[in-house]
C-alpha cells in the first residue's frame, strides 16, 4: 500500500506498509512506554553515574576549561542539518533518535521545510544535511533536495540503505545521483554478524542489495557527484578502530566477496543516549563506557566539534546545537535567554551564543573524536 501526499509529487509508502524489522531488532522506547523515552530521564541516568574517580569528575565543562576553552562558542554555520522526523523502517538497537515505524507523529511539514530554506539562505551554509529517522520517508524530502541543490549546496542524504528497497523509493539512487547528492549510509560492519546484531536479522542482505543499486547508479566509483560514504558505529561498548586501515579492509572485503564499492568509510562513537543508553544499562556497561569516554577525552577534537559549525533543525522547526542535543531536548539558547525557531532565525544572535553541553558530549571528544563527518583528530 502506498499513498501520494499533497505537495510531494512522489509516492511515499504509508508507515504501516513498512517492512517488519528482523527478529533481533527492538521496538522504540516510545512504543514500549519506557521512562527512558523521556530526554529528562536519559540526562538524569547519565548524570547519576558516579564518575568522581574519573578525570574532571566526569564534568564536561571542567574538561573543556582544563583544555583552555572557557565556553564552547560557534563559528560560522557551515552545515545546515535538517531532521525530517523520527519515522524509520528500522528499529536499530543503538539508535540515538529512538526512531521506528511507530514514530509517525514526528515529521516535518511543508511550511517548516520552506522555513528551513529561508533560514538556510540567511546562514550561508555550504552543505545541507538531511537526516531522520529515514529522511526519505518524509513527503518533503525530494522538495528539500531539489531546492538545496538548486541553491548550489552540497546535499547529504543520511540513508540507512534498506530504505532504498521500499516500494516507491527504488528510483532514489539514480534520482539522487542526477542531483549530485552525497549518500552517507549506515552499515555497522562489512560482515553480516555485526550488522544484523545491531540492526536486526536480514539487514545485512538488504544492505548489500541497496549498495548494489547505488553502485549501478554510479555511486562508489570515485565520481565526486556520486559520493558514497559508509558510516559505522561500534557494535558494543568500545571506541572505533583505526580508520585508514579499517577502510582498506572494508573496501577489499566488500569488493572481494560481493563486488561492491564505496568511496570512504567514517566512524562515529556511540553516544550514551536513547536506545544505546538503554543497551548500556541493560548490559551492565553504562559505568565502564562513560569512564572510557571521559578517560579518552582528547582536547585536539574540541576545535572541530560539529556543534561549532553545524546547526540542527528539529522536525517542528526548533533549533539545536547538534542532533544529539536535539534528541535530549536541549535547544540552542540565546545569549539573552530564550530559544530559536527556524521560521525567524536570527543569525547574528546565533553567533553570540554558547553551545549547550552535558556529560554526553564526552562521546564527541573521546579518542579520535566523533561528528557527523567522522573522526576529528
Ligand atoms: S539508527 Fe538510523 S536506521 Fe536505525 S532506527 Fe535509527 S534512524 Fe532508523
Ligand atoms: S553532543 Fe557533541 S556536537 Fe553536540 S553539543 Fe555536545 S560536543 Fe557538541
Amino acid at each position: 500500500m502506498a499513498d501520494t501526499r499533497p505537495g510531494s509529487g512522489v509516492f511515499v509508502p504509508a508507515p504501516l506498509s513498512l517492512p517488519a524489522a528482523g527478529p533481533r531488532a527492538t521496538r522504540s522506547l516510545h512504543a514500549r512506554g519506557l521512562p527512558l523515552a523521556s530526554a529528562e530521564v536519559q540526562i538524569a541516568t547519565v548524570d547519576a553515574v558516579d564518575l568522581s574517580a574519573s578525570p574532571h569528575e566526569g564534568d564536561f565543562s571542567r574538561a573543556l576549561s582544563a583544555s583552555g576553552w572557557e565556553a564552547l562558542r560557534p563559528g560560522p554555520v557551515e552545515i545546515f542539518q535538517i531532521n525530517l522526523g523520527k519515522l524509520c523502517n528500522m528499529t536499530c538497537r543503538h539508535c540515538h533518535v529512538d526512531a521506528g515505524p511507530d514514530r509517525t507523529e514526528e515529521t516535518m511539514d511543508r511550511a517548516t521545510a520552506e522555513a528551513c530554506l529561508r533560514a538556510l539562505d540567511r546562514t550561508g551554509a555550504h552543505t545541507v544535511d538531511l537526516t531522520g529517522g529515514a529522511p526519505e520517508l518524509n513527503p518533503n524530502f525530494r522538495f528539500l533536495v531539489d531546492e538545496a541543490a538548486a541553491r548550489g549546496k552540497h546535499v547529504i542524504d543520511r540513508c540507512n540503505l534498506t530504505i532504498l528497497l521500499v516500494p516507491g523509493l527504488r528510483d532514489l539512487p539514480a534520482w539522487l545521483g542526477e542531483r549530485g547528492v552525497e549518500v552517507v549510509c549506515s552499515l555497522p560492519h562489512w560482515r553480516k554478524r555485526g550488522t544484523d546484531a545491531q540492526r536486526g536479522d536480514g539487514t545485512y542482505e538488504k544492505s548489500l542489495e541497496a549498495l548494489r543499486l547505488l553502485n549501478e547508479a554510479g555511486y562508489g566509483s570515485g565520481d565526486p557527484r556520486r559520493r558514497l560514504t559508509l558510516v559505522s558505529n561500534p557494535v558494543g561498548a568500545f571506541l572505533p578502530a583505526n580508520q585508514p586501515a579499517t577502510e582498506r579492509e572494508w573496501k577489499e572485503g566488500l569488493r572481494r566477496e560481493h563486488d561492491l564499492a564505496f568511496d570512504r568509510l567514517i566512524f562515529l562513537n556511540n553516544m550514551p543516549i536513547s536506545r544505546y543508553l538503554e543497551w548500556l544499562e541493560s548490559s551492565g556497561n553504562l559505568e565502564t563506557y562513560l569512564q572510557l569516554l571521559v578517560a579518552s577525552f582528547n582536547p585536539a577534537t574540541v576545535a572541530g566539534l560539529m556543534c561549532r559549525s553545524t546547526l540542527s533543525i528539529g522536525c517542528d522547526g526548533r533549533v539545536y546545537d547538534c542532533d544529539f542535543n536535539q534528541m535530549l531536548d536541549l535547544p540552542t539558547v540565546q545569549a539573552s535567554g530564550g530559544t530559536f525557531h527556524v521560521r525567524d532565525l536570527d543569525v547574528e544572535a546565533l553567533r553570540s551564543r554558547s553551545i549547550v553541553t552535558r556529560r554526553h558530549c564526552f562521546g564527541c571528544t573521546a579518542g579520535a573524536g566523533s561528528s557527523c563527518g567522522g573522526a576529528l583528530d
